[in-house]
């Protein structure tokens, strides 16, 4: 974890940006929440305890800037609120997602299976560097309490 932490210090001094206490507590929670998709108002909820001092205007624009350097992972869906996780080390592969339009949750899915397909794109000559997929539904939850 203290080398990640290092790491991204570096990619934040490579454009010039220093690693501040508050851009760093923001950085150690999502270290400390593995797979975690957080929200502007999730992250300010939890920071609250231990740093009163950061104001939710702080978190949106530091998590803006971290997801703008590539070290966050902004997840946009339409009418579901922004949530943010932190990217795969160098350029790992992300997880895909499933993500359900009532409640918001975003869940990861493992399984990958776009192998082939991305042998294919590749035969065409196109130099494939990563790909993405979403899934978009209803949740567990949010199924067995419409069946309430
Ligand atoms: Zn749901
Ligand atoms: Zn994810
Ligand atoms: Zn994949």
């Amino acid at each position: 974890m203290k080398k990640r932490l290092r790491e991204i210090k570096e990619q934040l001094a490579r454009r010039e940006y220093r690693l501040t206490p508050q851009r760093e507590a923001i950085v150690r929670l999502f270290l400390d929440w593995p797979g975690e998709h957080l929200s502007a108002d999730d992250v300010f909820t939890r920071m609250r305890d231990r740093h009163p001092d950061i104001g939710l205007a702080t978190v949106y624009r530091t998590l803006e800037l971290l997801a703008e350097l590539g070290i966050l992972q902004k997840l946009d869906f339409g009418s579901v609120r922004s949530q943010y996780e932190l990217s795969p080390p160098g350029d790992g592969h992300f997880h895909h997602h499933l993500i359900c339009l009532r409640c918001g949750k975003i869940q990861e899915f493992e399984p990958d299976g776009l192998e082939e397909l991305e042998e294919e794109a590749r035969e065409t000559g196109f130099k494939v560097i990563d790909h993405s997929l979403r899934f978009y539904g209803y949740c567990l939850e949010c199924r067995r309490a419409d069946q309430e």
